[in-house]
């Protein structure tokens, strides 16, 4: 198997990011890969698993602290993926760590903020997907998830 080179960390390579990653160990080695691709190197993020109790409609969740630069990252738990477009643990990650570098200004609650909220999200949304397609050499169209179409 093909391996790769991240700074010190030396991972197999695959041709498709990771869909649910198998164990926390996993996880956790994603999250320095990303944090190094992503100089987010300085930062303490820890990451878990949320259900969905606790953030309905919420894949992955990040609550952060921009001065102490700790993090906590949540992935849902047991994992959903039935819309429309595929929604893969891996770009799950990149999308909330981006949330460290964009967006981390509270908008006001106004129509103005709302509407300069939902463009900001739309960024962090298209950038981990253009992150994950650099990485596995992959086209916008991969991430139709066509079966939920029928
Ligand atoms: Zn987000």
């Amino acid at each position: 198997m093909e391996l790769a080179q991240i700074g010190s960390i030396v991972m197999p390579m695959s041709k498709e990011p990771v869909h649910i990653y198998k164990d926390s160990a996993e996880l956790l080695k994603s999250l320095e890969e990303w944090k190094h691709r992503l100089y987010l190197d300085s930062w303490i993020i820890c990451a878990g698993k949320h259900d969905k109790e606790d953030y309905p409609d919420e894949n992955g969740h990040i609550e952060f602290d921009v001065s102490s630069q700790t993090a906590k990252l949540t992935l849902l738990d047991p994992w959903v993926d039935d819309r429309i477009e595929k929604h893969y643990q891996e770009e799950v990650l990149v999308h909330e760590l981006l949330h460290l570098k964009i967006g981390f200004l509270k908008p006001p609650e106004n129509m103005e903020g709302t509407f300069f909220d939902v463009m900001q999200h739309r960024l962090v949304y298209q950038m981990a997907h253009s992150l994950i397609m650099a990485k596995y050499n992959l086209t916008p169209e991969w991430f139709r998830n066509d079966e939920r179409c029928r």
